[in-house]
């Protein structure tokens, strides 16, 4: 059997849509037949080359959402026919990562969907059985896939590396898939959120998910956050741009003891003051993907409607190119999602 996919070929080389075979299931392992596919602001890093892993052809594609297609070998989570979301970090089960629930940081990961190992843009993608889950009634595909990255890696951020408190102010640095996965998990957590972008169409989703304040990006961001707190500053800023001019505003935001925390970049180096760091007692940190457990805590919050998915648009597997380039340009609000008959 065949399948149509949208291939990665390396940095600076367009993505071209091939025809390949599906491989034969291992044991264990399922085919899952994608229905949604949500794009997320990595895979332009991969495109430009700032994300380099060295691995390609690759198909891409980390959000997936679709039902079980086949089966090697029983499963007690699931059955054909299910529909499912994929946790897309395979790994060792071993190491000291992964028995101390942290196996995004596993150094020896067996595959990466969507990063090292064949993603969701395509039509049939292969993962271990044990990487799915169940997907809510009240969610379609394409909301569904949204939560695999865009809410799970808010909530790794928000919670495990950030440990925001109640009462606490939260600034969310540009608003894209974590963005408002970031703003309706800290208004649940019992922060003040002030959300920054230079869209006003981004900011007004910002508004309407709960954000107290929203920031242009173009204006002098630490001073306007300053302004809105009272001249105290921000206790967590979440930096998901990543540039010089953000990373200068980020810092400045902090309130003494405040935490700074990466989870965009680009190519910009990261400059900072060790006398301010000290004056403040600021922590710089940083976030990256999710666990398990977060995309099943993701699941629940997205069941009980306590966060919603942000879909955009939906395409099909012919425009990801021209949707990614809008995305590039920024004027896609919350997720795109490729989407599949
Ligand atoms: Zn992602
Ligand atoms: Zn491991």
């Amino acid at each position: 059997m065949n399948m149509r996919a949208a291939r990665y070929s390396g940095p600076g080389k367009p993505l071209s849509l091939e025809t390949l075979p599906l491989r034969p299931l291992k044991a264990g392992e399922a085919l899952v037949r994608v229905k949604a596919a949500g794009i997320c602001y990595t895979d332009l890093h991969f495109l430009s080359g700032v994300l380099d892993l060295g691995i390609h052809p690759l198909t891409l594609g980390h959000e997936i959402a679709g039902e079980v297609a086949d089966l090697s070998g029983a499963s007690s989570e699931v059955t054909v026919g299910d529909r499912v979301l994929v946790y897309y970090y395979a790994t060792c089960g071993r190491c000291h990562w992964c028995r101390t629930n942290r196996a995004n940081l596993c150094p020896q990961v067996v595959a990466e969907y969507g990063f090292t190992a064949d993603g969701g843009y395509a039509e049939y993608v292969v993962v271990p059985a044990a990487n799915l889950v169940k997907i809510p009634d009240n969610l379609d595909f394409a909301e569904a896939s949204t939560l695999g990255c865009g809410v799970t890696t808010a909530i790794h951020a928000a919670r495990t590396i950030a440990d925001l408190r109640i009462g606490e102010t939260a600034v969310v640095y540009g608003v894209g898939g974590v963005g408002f996965g970031l703003i309706q998990f800290c208004k649940l957590a019992g922060a003040r959120v002030i959300a920054v972008s230079r869209s006003p169409e981004k900011r007004a989703k910002a508004s309407q998910l709960g954000a107290d304040a929203v920031v242009n990006g173009t204006a002098d961001v630490a001073e306007a956050i300053r302004a809105i707190t009272n001249g105290e500053g921000a206790d967590v800023v979440f930096e998901l741009v990543g540039t010089e001019a953000t990373m200068t505003h980020a810092v400045n935001a902090l309130r003494r003891r405040g935490r700074l925390v990466f989870i965009g970049y680009s190519k910009d180096l990261f400059v900072a003051s060790p006398l301010q760091l000290v004056i403040g007692e600021l922590t710089v940190t940083a976030s990256v993907g999710n666990t398990f457990d977060e995309l099943l805590q993701a699941v629940d919050l997205a069941a009980a409607g306590k966060i919603k998915a942000v879909v955009d648009r939906r395409v099909s597997l012919d425009q990801l190119p021209a949707t990614l380039e809008a995305l590039r340009k920024g004027e896609i609000v919350g997720r795109a999602v490729v989407t599949f008959e």
